[in-house]
């Protein structure tokens, strides 16, 4: 057990672990001791005894003669005697966590009272005295009891009314005293005993209670939640000072910096004649800083001294909680203070440009996770609304609009200029008209990586997946929760994905606060990341979102979003359904202009930027029609005996989706395996975009062509190809009479675990890897990816204690399975080809964590969702530094 003063913090290795020993606020307290603050005398019993607490149910033999020997030391330092009438010592007990928990711990006031000690302590102040006395009584029932503090805020609201008063300090001391007796009263009947008297008894059971604070259920949830060590909490007992002695009195909190926006002003709340539990329980409205100046300008004065003083040791912003006695300022807390992304930002580079930071220092006070909260709008802070139910935070934004739900419907209601939200159970590749026809994505399957949310992230579309207590019944066009229909097709809903929360009717939303600062931090970090950042765009908008982002290149162009567009889709369902080869290519020939189009349009937006183009990756089936509507269709017309065109139409399309269909689409033929055994399709790709390169060269654009085979798991899969396209692409440009500006490279995704093990043999032919780790992971762990979350991944994370897996691998990458994978890809492959360039273009490119190992292993760069890009380089300058 320490006192303040004797805690040396220069003899821990960091902050970090003071707090560990000591406790949040136990090492803010003797921190604050050592720089000289004015700070209530006090001593920090260390967080390991509440762990052998909650083992044993009791104390080691030295605990408790240590407690004693630190209170006598209390005892002379302030002249106070813990229990005694004339100069009682009242002391506060208070936990204090490593980490904070906000709420979650407990805190007992004005201990060591007993009713001859108030009567005496009334001589002087009588109010002041019988105030502190009902607060002690309500403080120790609540906690050290566990009665909570409702019974007693019930007495005194009453009391209240039957005299007519409204606030607290309206109180006069004889009501107070009433007061004091009630609670007595109160305490009694819920407690079947007598209010404890004896200081010591009162001591050592708040001690207690602080250490199984730490075991109650809401502060093992808390830790759960957000994977919070088994610490322990440490117990820190200090001389009480007293904002409730009279007006001169008060008690507040502060920040030294403005949490919402980094104003370089000192911020706070004030109460007066106050303890401070007040200023959370909200029993009035506290003054600001400016308002105290007024009534108290010295004390003003020395809070903004003390406040600077205290950024200037910490070189961090800091939350505060003071107390003033009698016109004299204490400091009962310090930490570091919680923020918007936008205030994180610009306190940055304030303290940058004030020479209190350096850059590096500068670059980390920024999480790469809030980073995010930047580039949306959001719902305001000030909402009072509350959600209908809560789904997974898909992709970040907030939206108000008109539930639709069918993607048809979207697309005319966008045509009438209506904001519409697509309210669907989940979405398929056909859905994407549909989506882009949104503004808003909600669904009620999916997880994280579904394709609502893959598509959404992609584009930019604030969504919400996997809203499991959400029944969409897309035949009746309405939504309900629990049985009861919450809302119906064409009702006002809003949904904010950042929360994951949907709230029906309007909301406050407020704007993407990107400032100068802002800018000037991410170029920054450009300074200091190795990685470089490139981005997943299938379309010119999407590029050049992703430019304006800072994007250094397109990662992964998937040319089957090209396929997908509304006029498209009838070419490519005559190119699948095609009998013969020529029919087949004579189906093709009908998208290679579209194809090629798209191509110019995107070189043109990325010139002098590597893009990255992947032929076409899934299974042809689907981009039929929905089978489902299909068969309804079918099956209606026969019970018409319609035998017409339709029908005929139909009964075709259904036997070649019989034909194409599979069990496991996924593991099934697509990519390199369809481009193997239908060349043609590869062929007309490569066609479009050699010549798309000639016409943007020969107009003058600096194209950087990278061409990307998927889906490769033997290295023969890729040789064939490349010798079928590789000589028919320079045969084209010969004929053209150009050399390309760049070398087109060849180079394939490595997303099978096999292309991993083997991948020197393949880095012998590519000329580039890019890992895709969605499939990567769903094919290492035999994840279906589509499936997972939902069936029992989610359960895996959170339900089963202990926790089978920590973290969604399609969100974190999996550093023991697929990282493994991945880094033998790029030992083996630079062993191969020395210098083969190495990126990666799965979803968890844009992952703050994962980046932090893809940054270890060496990867050249990563590509992610255009809105992501300015995340990825933040992420990317912390994994350097
Ligand atoms: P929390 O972690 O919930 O903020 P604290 O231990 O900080 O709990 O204390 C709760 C309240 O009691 C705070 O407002 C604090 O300012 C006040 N308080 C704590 N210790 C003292 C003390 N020695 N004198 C006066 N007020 C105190
Ligand atoms: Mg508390
Ligand atoms: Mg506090």
């Amino acid at each position: 057990v320490y006192m303040f003063d004797e805690v040396d913090p220069s003899k821990f290795s960091s902050t970090e672990d003071l707090k560990i020993h000591f406790g949040g606020k136990g090492a803010g307290l003797a921190n604050m001791t050592l720089l000289g603050l004015p700070i209530p005398y006090g001593f920090t019993i260390p967080c390991k005894y509440s762990l052998s607490y909650a083992e044993t149910n009791k104390w080691p033999d030295h605990l408790k003669d240590q407690i004693n020997e630190s209170i006598a030391k209390l005892e002379k330092k302030s002249g106070y005697i813990f229990g005694d009438i004339e100069k009682p010592l009242l002391l506060s007990i208070r936990s204090g966590a490593p980490i904070s928990m906000p709420g979650m711990m407990d805190t007992v006031l004005n201990l060591g009272m007993s009713k001859a000690i108030a009567e005496k302590m009334a001589e002087k102040n009588a109010r002041f005295a019988w105030d502190s006395w009902r607060r002690f009584i309500m403080s120790f029932s609540d906690i050290v009891k566990e009665t909570g503090r409702e019974p007693y805020d019930e007495i005194m609201d009453e009391f209240k009314e039957s005299r007519g008063k409204k606030l607290d300090i309206e109180l006069n001391a004889d009501e107070m005293k009433d007061l004091g007796e009630l609670y007595l009263k109160k305490f009694h009947e819920l407690l079947d005993k007598d209010f404890p008297e004896d200081p010591w008894e009162q001591l050592y059971a708040s001690i207690n209670a602080v250490f199984n604070s730490w075991n109650s259920e809401r502060a093992v949830a808390y830790r759960k939640m957000n994977k919070i060590p088994n610490y322990g909490t440490a117990v820190n007992v200090m001389r009480m000072v007293f904002g409730n002695l009279n007006d001169k009195s008060g008690t507040g909190v502060l920040f030294t910096r403005s949490p919402m926006d980094g104003e370089h002003k000192v911020m706070g709340e004030y109460l007066i004649n106050a303890q401070g539990e007040d200023v959370v329980a909200g029993v009035r409205t506290p003054i600001s800083m400016e308002e105290l100046k007024e009534e108290q300008p010295d004390i003003v004065k020395q809070i903004f001294e003390l406040a600077n003083l205290l950024e200037n040791h910490y070189k961090d912003m800091q939350d505060c909680e003071i107390t003033v006695e009698d016109g004299k300022l204490f400091f009962l807390q310090t930490r570091t203070g919680k923020r918007t992304a936008g205030a994180a930002v610009k306190i940055a580079i304030d303290m940058l440009d004030d020479k209190i930071i350096d850059e590096e220092t500068a670059v980390l006070r920024v999480a790469p996770e809030k980073i995010e909260e930047l580039l949306h709008k959001r719902i305001s802070p000030n909402e009072k609304k509350l959600p209908i139910v809560r789904g997974f935070n898909a992709s970040p934004g907030a939206v108000t609009g008109r539930a639709i739900f069918d993607c048809g419907r979207a697309i005319e209601e966008k045509r009438a200029n209506q904001r519409i939200i697509l309210v669907r159970k989940e979405t398929k590749p056909e859905d994407f008209p549909g989506m882009i026809a949104s503004i808003g994505i909600l669904t009620s399957r999916g997880g994280k990586t579904c394709h609502a949310a893959v598509v959404a992230r992609g584009i930019g579309l604030p969504a919400i997946v996997g809203a499991g207590e959400l029944e969409i019944d897309e035949e009746k066009r309405t939504a309900s929760v629990g049985g009861e229909v919450k809302f119906k097709e064409g009702d006002l809903i809003s949904i904010d994905g950042i929360t994951g929360n949907v709230y029906i009717g309007e909301v406050e939303v407020v704007d993407p606060e990107i400032t100068g600062e802002f800018s000037r931090y991410l170029v920054m970090c450009d300074k200091y990341r190795k990685l470089g950042v490139r981005t997943n765009a299938d379309t010119p908008q999407m590029a050049l979102d992703a430019l304006k982002n800072g994007a250094e290149g397109i990662g992964l162009c998937r040319t089957e979003r090209m396929f997908n567009a509304k006029d498209r889709l009838p070419k490519v369902v005559d190119m699948i359904v095609a009998e013969n080869l020529d029919k087949r290519e004579k189906a093709l020939d009908k998208l290679l202009p579209l194809q090629r189009q798209d191509f110019i349009d995107i070189f043109k937006v990325m010139d002098g930027k590597p893009v990255t183009v992947r032929l076409l990756d899934p299974p042809l089936h689907e981009f039929l029609p929905d089978y489902k509507s299909m068969v309804v269709e079918f099956t209606e017309l026969r019970v018409k005996g319609d035998k017409g065109k339709r029908f005929k139409e139909l009964e075709f399309m259904l036997k070649k989706y019989e034909e194409l269909k599979e069990e496991n689409a996924m593991l099934g033929h697509r990519g390199v395996r369809l481009g193997n055994t239908h060349p043609e399709i590869y062929k007309m790709q490569v066609k479009a975009l050699i010549e798309a390169l000639i016409e943007s060269q020969k107009a003058g654009v600096d194209v950087h062509l990278e061409i990307m085979l998927p889906l490769v798991s033997h290295v023969n899969e890729f040789i064939r190809l490349k010798e079928l396209l590789k000589p028919m692409a320079e045969e084209m440009l010969e004929n053209a009479d150009l050399v390309p500006k760049n070398p087109i490279q060849w180079g394939t995704m490595i997303e099978i675990p096999r292309a991993a093990l083997t991948a020197g043999e393949i880095a012998k032919e590519a000329e580039f890897f890019s890992f895709g780790t969605n499939d990567l992971t769903q094919m290492t762990f035999g994840f279906s990816r589509d499936d997972v979350e939902a069936k029992f991944l989610t359960k895996y994370i959170d339900e089963i204690y202990p926790p089978i897996m920590k973290d969604n691998p399609f969100e974190h990458i999996d550093i023991e399975g697929v990282g493994k994978l991945i880094e033998i890809t790029v030992v083996d492959g630079r062993k191969a080809r020395p210098g083969i360039h190495v990126g990666i273009c799965g979803e968890v490119g844009g992952d703050p964590h994962s980046i932090q190992f893809l940054h270890d292993v060496g990867l050249d760069y990563v590509s992610c969702s255009p809105f992501r890009v300015p995340v990825a380089r933040v992420a990317a300058a912390h994994a350097a530094i």
